[in-house]
């Protein structure tokens, strides 16, 4: 047992004497590893002669080896809280270190848009209106002149739950059930998200944006119709963009019409993203059909108005120029920082 003492005492002193000289704390980690290092320092070495011994001198051995082990553990622990506390922070800080880079966050290219929109259109007195996205088959197609025999229900793949309701095709249902709430003259448009059962490729995705808008009064006509999305057009784009209006058919408007732009990625002259036709399809709209009206509750003969349904990924995608509609969701942070 003097033999361990000496080794113990000859630990200890060599242990200190190191401890004295310690300034930071990646010293301190260093005299740590010399003295309590798993494989090869010293403790652990007199710990393994443990097996060696006769079995009477174990206990002894066993104790007087985990008292230095505490020792030296607490000493560590004290000698790290003093150079915490040192007024020489410099002894304490790695000021070579790099920084850490904290990225500052951005507005989403979609929120971004959808800001500018409501700002447009509240401008104009319209407000924001919000519905379910789990609706049923009445607020979804039959209140919009669509009833289920209609072979017009065929252009929307729709998901079906279980239980007999459907995901919204179309934000058109928030039409419907402001239609119903409300007494006319209204202006409302609502932003959300919509569900069709689509093949995704560069511009159509299964879950997608869509806002609609919806104008009724006693004295609503189509140019009112194309005076609002013209300037809502050159709200978002500017007026460089061209832009046309032609005949369209949905149940749901009467007449019913296609807002088109002219394709900003070939100016017009054919690519893949407009199918080579120069045109992309941007804004269904038309006059609300008298049906839906009268489904409302409301006498088509003394209100009318118009509806639009903006593919809302689709303007972002134009204002900024991303080919690809699938980028906006992927939440690539290279993409997203740019905006
Ligand atoms: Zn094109």
């Amino acid at each position: 047992m003097n033999e361990l003492n000496d080794q113990i005492n000859q630990i200890k002193n060599q242990f200190f004497d190191q401890l004295q000289e310690t300034r930071t704390e990646a010293e301190l980690f260093q005299v740590e590893k010399n003295f309590l290092g798993k494989k090869s320092g010293p403790v652990t070495q007199l710990l393994k002669k443990l097996s060696e011994l006769p079995p009477e001198e174990r206990p002894k051995w066993g104790q007087s080896v985990n008292e230095l082990k505490k020792l030296l553990e607490l000493e560590l622990a004290q000698k790290r809280q003093n150079l915490v506390n040192t007024d020489e922070p410099q002894l304490w800080w790695d000021y070579t270190l790099d920084k850490f880079a904290v990225g500052r966050g951005h507005w989403h290219p979609i929120s971004l848009v959808l800001k500018d929109m409501v700002n447009f259109f509240a401008s104009m007195g319209f407000e924001v209106a919000q519905g379910p996205e789990v609706e049923t088959e009445f607020y979804n197609f039959d209140a919009l002149n669509i009833p289920s025999n209609h072979p017009a229900r065929d252009v929307w793949d729709t998901f079906y739950l279980k239980t007999g309701e459907v995901l919204r095709t179309h934000t058109s249902s928030v039409q419907i059930r402001t239609l119903m709430q409300r007494t006319p003259p209204l202006r409302v448009i609502s932003p959300g998200r919509c569900f069709r059962y689509e093949e995704v490729d560069a511009t159509h995705l299964a879950v997608f944006n869509q806002m609609e808008g919806l104008m009724i009064d006693k004295n609503i006509c189509l140019s009112d119709l194309k005076g609002i999305l013209h300037k809502a057009i050159e709200f978002i784009f500017g007026n460089s963009l061209k832009t046309r209006f032609r005949p369209a058919f949905y149940p749901f408007v009467e007449p019913g019409l296609d807002l088109d732009c002219q394709c900003i990625f070939c100016g017009g002259s054919g690519c893949s993203v407009c199918k080579q036709t120069g045109w992309i399809e941007l804004i269904p709209c038309g006059m609300v059909h008298p049906n839906v009206i009268r489904n409302c509750g409301h006498d088509p003969e003394v209100y009318r108005g118009f509806a639009f349904g903006m593919g809302f990924d689709r303007i972002v995608m134009l204002r900024y120029g991303i080919n690809d509609m699938r980028l906006l969701y992927k939440g690539d942070l290279n993409v997203l920082s740019q905006f």
